[in-house]
């Protein structure tokens, strides 16, 4: 006996031409050497990540960008082969073998994970791309300033060995939300200065980047060689201060549609549902 579903009451609605509307935005804030990663983690922010993926592909992305290897290997399995994938948040036994199998750009934000990537390089036989993280103020993955130095040695150590290639240097920003966050500037000297470091050592990165949508929208000193939007993806504007999604030329991707159950008047000072944090500031409906 099949059960019949109930009928939805609430949905989402995915607008994958409002997504390619963006990334095409997107494109024209950019200088046109800088490249364009999507991001599609957590399951493109709750959009499908594989419809999205694709959707930014068509429109003019190049690279895709995960959380998780999980996610990355996901997107490989759903048949995107032939543009660069990168995951950054790697953690002890993770499919590292598999990450290199699929040409995955592995994030390195330390010398366990550098190990590990190593060994699978070793089992597999082949090369992983590596792209080293810097910690450039955010305070959460990445590679203090002070630890720099080793791992970039030895990730160069290992790129002689054949059993890596490092293929980016990159960093992540804590306020670029924030116009006019002094963070800002002091997070971009200091990878300027990683930067720097890493290419007299003798690293030749394909993309170096930091930026993220709010950096992509209003900071060009901070586009590099490629930048990675998430959210401006999907039509939302990083922050007020920004400016609104129209103001910013971003189109809503989701839409939440439901069945209205209760329509009613009510007085000034009604409080609203628990905790009544929100109180009606005149009679209304
Ligand atoms: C989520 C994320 C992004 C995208 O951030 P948005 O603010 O949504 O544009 C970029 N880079 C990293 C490392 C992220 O984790």
């Amino acid at each position: 006996m099949t059960e019949t579903p109930p009928p939805r009451r609430a949905r989402a609605e995915i607008d994958l031409g409002a997504l390619r509307a963006n990334v095409r935005t997107l494109r024209a804030r950019v200088a046109p050497h800088v490249r364009i990663m999507g991001v599609v983690k957590a399951d493109a922010y709750g959009h499908g990540a594989v419809r999205c993926a694709r959707a930014a592909l068509e429109a003019g992305a190049d690279w895709l960008g995960t959380a998780t290897p999980h996610e990355a290997l996901a997107l490989r399995a759903a048949g995107i082969t032939d543009v660069p994938v990168m995951c950054w948040l790697w953690t002890p036994g993770d499919p590292w073998d598999e990450g290199i199998e699929a040409d995955l750009d592995m994030s390195v934000s330390g010398l366990w994970a550098l190990e590990e990537v190593r060994a699978a390089a070793r089992r597999t036989g082949r090369t992983a791309r590596v792209q080293l993280k810097a910690d450039t103020g955010l305070g959460r993955n990445g590679c203090q300033p002070a630890d720099w130095p080793q791992l970039v040695g030895e990730a160069l150590r290992a790129q002689e060995e054949g059993l890596v290639r490092v293929t980016g240097l990159w960093s992540h920003f804590a306020c670029a939300d924030e116009p006019g966050h002094p963070s800002i500037a002091a997070q971009l000297d200091t990878f300027r200065s990683m930067l720097d470091h890493a290419e007299k050592a003798g690293v030749e990165p394909e993309v170096r980047h930091i930026a993220n949508s709010p950096a992509t929208l209003t900071l060009p000193e901070t586009h590099f060689d490629l930048v990675r939007p998430g959210i401006a993806l999907y039509g939302v504007s990083p922050s007020p201060d920004l400016g609104t999604s129209a103001e910013l030329g971003l189109r809503p991707v989701m839409t939440l549609k439901a069945s209205v159950a209760l329509v009613k008047q009510v007085p000034a000072g009604h409080g609203v549902s628990y905790g009544h944090h929100y109180v009606t500031g005149g009679e209304t409906t």
